[in-house]
């Protein structure tokens, strides 16, 4: 199974300039051969073979990686790919463009030209630099390749390891999730995940971060700096998110054996109404964090059809309409509890008639 882990760099200068200095010289071939692609009829092969006569011919390259300036040109071909597949797919993709300085931020390299030796990661042509090995590497793990990357300030090495997941001891719990604004999640027993609401709560600091840039002088260094920071709320906002989001859906499966989600279509629903809030409660990668942890973990992740599921009475079976604004369930049946409560009941019984769908997803909007 191959897993990227992502450890924070910390170069010295001369080090960050280095670092600094190939992504120029990387984004710089990227738009060259992004240019001869526009101009004449060329081949990722035949760019790829020029590589090496470029190399010869500035000295400037030789300080780089031939796997480095390889990956540029695979990158390259990978925005034409994803351009004409859209393109077939009757969509109107905007042309793969030209890179500015913010919008080319990594270069990678395949398993050689790197090494990793306890806290210093030794890269081909740049040096040892220290990283933070926050987390280890999963034991007996053969590192694939390296993705240096920089965000905001910082620089990062993400490496992606191939190695043999522990599964978890076997569970036989069932739990049905459904997936809310109110609640973050509420499960089939009854409890809820709460919704952490960490956009809404960061929003004045990023109204403040905003304003502050709107309010100076467009070009100049004060707005520079006040973007800096803008982008680092951002960046923290992004990562207080995602920490919440491996919590729980680690919480959940250590305890579960199977857990049962309904098949959503997250990206229809964020552009409706609701859009804030669905982004905020980022269920999309909640459910790709789940999928991933259950695989390793040996558990199981069921998607459902989602239709009617906050409709259908839990105990008869019967459906009733029900408004957004109201929150119970009340059935004639007798049967009286929360709305996602009695969804998440709903979803977990489920997955008897449809069995094993890992990964069906069907579209609906509901
Ligand atoms: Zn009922």
């Amino acid at each position: 199974m191959l897993k990227t882990y992502r450890y924070r760099l910390v170069p010295s200068c001369k080090q960050q300039a280095a670092l600094q200095h190939t992504l120029d010289l990387c984004r710089n071939l990227y738009n060259c051969a992004l240019e001869q692609r526009r101009m004449q009829r060329t081949t990722p092969v035949a760019q790829m073979r020029e590589v090496t006569e470029l190399k010869k011919e500035f000295t400037d390259y030789q300080g780089v990686h031939v796997h480095v300036l390889q990956n540029v040109i695979k990158k390259l071909d990978r925005s034409f790919e994803n351009f004409f597949r859209r393109v077939k797919a009757g969509q109107k993709p905007g042309f793969p463009r030209f890179k500015g300085k913010d919008r080319f931020d990594s270069f990678a390299f395949n398993n050689t030209g790197f090494s990793l030796a306890g806290k210093y990661l030794q890269i081909s042509k740049i040096g040892a630099i220290k990283l933070r090995l926050s987390r280890p590497l999963p034991k007996d793990s053969t590192i694939k390749s390296l993705i240096v990357r920089r965000s905001s300030n910082n620089w990062y090495a993400c490496l992606v390891a191939d190695y043999t997941p522990q599964t978890l001891p076997a569970s036989e719990l069932c739990v049905g999730l459904d997936l809310g604004i109110e609640n973050f999640a509420a499960l089939s027993d009854g409890s809820f995940i709460p919704n952490p609401r960490i956009y809404e709560k960061a929003q004045a600091e990023l109204r403040r971060a905003q304003r502050r840039v709107a309010r100076r002088k467009k070009g100049s260094h004060r707005r520079k700096r006040a973007v800096e920071l803008l982008r680092k709320v951002h960046e923290r906002i992004a990562n207080r998110r995602l920490d919440i989001l491996h919590k729980e859906s680690t919480k959940l499966i250590q305890k579960y054996g199977t857990i049962v989600v309904e098949a959503l279509n997250v990206k229809g629903l964020a552009q409706g109404f609701l859009a804030k809030q669905v982004q905020d409660t980022s269920w999309a990668r909640f459910i790709q964090l789940l999928s991933y942890k259950a695989e390793e973990a040996g558990r199981r992740l069921v998607k459902v059809d989602c239709s009617y599921t906050s409709q259908t009475c839990p105990e008869c079976g019967v459906i009733k309409k029900k408004s957004l604004s109201n929150r119970e369930h009340n059935c004639e049946c007798g049967c009286r509890m929360r709305r996602d409560t009695a969804a998440a009941k709903i979803i977990l019984g489920r997955i008897a008639p449809l069995g094993e769908n890992v990964g069906a997803f069907s579209p609906c909007v509901a």
